[in-house]
């Protein structure tokens, strides 16, 4: 096993604040928990524990940062997480909205020769189904398809929130990684685009600000909203 030391709860957490530093987002204890909806008692302590096994340290404003050691394992976690989901979508069959919680649970027992194997079987992906690099630093620049305007082109490129009832939702609306289309509605009810195969997908504005996209013309880029991109368990509080 890669994570001899490492527990469950470790890995969790240092799978969100890799999540928040890839965001562009502090990582901060107050992210953490806004995350992962805990509360900040309860991550300072994990935090702490974090810190005495050599995986982050803490400065004085109180930012956090990965030590090497910790970077390797936020690293693993969050790319054998990526790698399963892929397995599971594309050579077991099973619906990318289904497959988040399932990863969550098979990511800490993994070998790296089973790891080795589903590569292996996953061909040349290079993003989970909600299109997330499998390899860490290989994130495109996008911006919120809530920021996009009238008229513009777009193409989808991720879901940064991959809470399973907000992935339903988003597979309900018919949008996913890679669709292309124009964005042909935006106010206060709904955001629509129209893919470029007739289809209309309506999303509402919030969960707009969770997809990324690369759009023509683009809006400026955005720092994503912390309690918006990541992780939650539940979406939408
Ligand atoms: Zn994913």
């Amino acid at each position: 096993m890669t994570s001899e030391s490492a527990t469950v709860a470790e890995e969790e957490y240092l799978q969100i604040l890799f999540w928040l530093q890839e965001a562009g987002l502090g990582m901060t204890g107050a992210n953490v928990a806004r995350a992962m909806q805990l509360s900040a008692p309860t991550v300072h302590e994990m935090i702490g524990r974090l810190e005495r096994d050599g995986y982050v340290t803490r400065g004085e404003d109180k930012a956090i940062a990965f030590t090497a050691q910790g970077a390797e394992q936020a690293e693993g976690i969050v790319r054998r997480h990526r790698l399963i989901e892929r397995f599971l979508t594309d050579v077991l069959g099973i619906p990318w909205d289904e497959v988040h919680e399932e990863a969550e649970r098979l990511e800490h027992a993994m070998s790296p020769v089973l790891e080795q194997r589903m590569l292996a079987a996953v061909g040349d992906a290079k993003t989970c189904p909600h299109g997330h690099p499998i390899v860490a630093g290989a994130r495109l620049a996008g911006v919120p398809l809530a920021d996009v305007q009238v008229g513009a082109r777009v193409r989808v490129l991720r879901f940064e929130n991959e809470a399973e009832d907000l992935l339903h939702y988003l597979k309900g609306s018919g949008l996913e990684p890679g669709l292309e289309g124009t964005l042909e509605r935006h106010d206060d009810e709904e955001v629509v685009l129209r893919s470029a195969d007739g289809r209309r997908c309506a999303v509402t504005p919030s969960v707009a600000e969770t997809v990324s996209v690369m759009a023509d013309p683009s809006p400026p880029p955005r720092t994503a909203l912390p309690e918006q991109l990541v992780l939650g368990r539940r979406y939408g509080r």
